[in-house]
């Protein structure tokens, strides 16, 4: 696809075309990374940041927000729910909290995967490179971290830099895929200032760096951050070029980044849930998408970890979460992946390494 293809696409309205960009991409789908859907439990570990992103609940200003940190052994015990489960991949999400650094990390990644034969992701932000070489050491398998914007500017207005420590989320993703780590990007859709020809050349980017995993969610915006006060907070984009934060549009950048990228995995988002509650999920895994997360964040931790409001889930166990993504991916006639569910791009990108080296 061509810039203007991709661009023109994000624009289109008319709902006999979108069906065909729908059927397009579940096809794409279907053909390269197949039926099964894959189950990724989810582990909120703390909600503490030292950042100050302006379209995130977490973000450290926001005082309104109880904050919680999760212990050691609560977390294997998740790891383990999630195993129970039957999931295959446990996803270690946090805010940059300073509590969760080096050994500390390094010690609960040996211990699940000492003691479960799960896949560990984790998506704790910006993290420094040596950081992320003892994580990968210690046995963590993929990390994901969404680059938000590809442009420049716009990135450096909602995301500011933490003192004395740049913000290169392209040198990271980088730096990971040199570690090995199976490697997850992705960015919002509908931040206030992007526009139409920004978001086409995140999904280019999506495809230029050979990505494994790419995640991508509506925005939504949050009371407590300045960006919850209106497009107003950031300059907005010119009158007609500004992505509206919409589900269809969210959709649209789904099946997009499966015609851009066909082997890597996708999930249908809980920002995707959020914004329809009753068939969110699904709507995304028929247009593009071929991974879930469900929550295994123990009940108590659940609201506090509010990057965006009235996020989908935060009243229900892990095993309601468990049973109802069940019966959603068997209403589609899908089947549930098992296995740890690795990344088919990934097996693609050591596959030709392999015929190089035997070159
Ligand atoms: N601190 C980690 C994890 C952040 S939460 C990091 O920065 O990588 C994971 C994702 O949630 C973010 O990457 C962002 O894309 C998304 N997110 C944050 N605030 C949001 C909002 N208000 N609406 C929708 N998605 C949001």
């Amino acid at each position: 696809m061509t810039h203007d293809e991709i661009t023109s696409r994000l624009r289109e309205t008319d709902p006999e075309r979108l069906e065909r960009l729908w059927a397009e991409a579940d096809a794409v789908r279907r053909e390269n990374v197949g039926d099964a859907v894959h189950l990724r439990g989810l582990i909120e570990i703390s909600n503490c940041c030292a950042r100050t992103c302006l379209y995130c609940g977490l973000r450290g200003p926001n005082a309104k927000l109880e904050r919680y940190r999760m212990s050691d052994e609560e977390i294997v015990a998740a790891a383990r729910q999630a195993e129970a489960l039957g999931y295959g991949t446990v996803v270690i999400q946090s805010g940059e909290d300073d509590a969760f650094i080096g050994e500390r990390v390094a010690g609960f990644v040996r211990r699940i995967k000492a003691e479960t034969p799960l896949a560990v992701t984790l998506s704790l932000g910006e993290r420094k490179p040596e950081e992320l070489e003892l994580w990968r050491e210690a046995g963590a398998d993929r990390y994901l971290l969404r680059f938000e914007t590809s442009d420049r500017k716009l990135y450096n207005r909602i995301h500011p830099p933490r003192e004395g420590r740049p913000s290169n989320r392209f040198a990271l993703l980088r730096r990971l895929g040199e570690l090995g780590y199976e490697v997850g990007s992705g960015v919002m859709v509908g931040i206030p200032g992007q526009t139409y020809d920004l978001l086409a050349r995140d999904i280019e980017w999506f495809a230029d760096l050979d990505l494994d995993m790419v995640g991508v969610g509506p925005f939504i915006a949050h009371p407590g951050t300045p960006l919850g006060a209106g497009p107003a907070a950031v300059a907005s984009a010119p009158p007609g070029e500004q992505v509206p934060a919409t589900e269809e549009m969210t959709y649209k950048v789904v099946a997009l980044t499966r015609l851009a990228c066909p082997r890597t995995n996708i999930p249908s988002t809980s920002a995707l849930a959020t914004v329809n509650l009753a068939h969110g999920r699904e709507f995304g895994l028929c247009r593009g998408a071929n991974v879930v997360m469900p929550n295994v964040t123990p009940a108590r931790y659940r609201a506090m970890y509010e990057i965006y409001p009235g996020k989908a889930c935060i009243n229900e166990s892990a095993g309601d979460c468990a049973r109802c993504i069940r019966a959603r991916i068997e209403s589609l006639g899908r089947t549930i992946g098992t296995g740890r569910g690795d990344s088919p791009n990934l097996r693609r990108k050591l596959e030709g390494a392999a015929t190089l080296r035997e070159r």
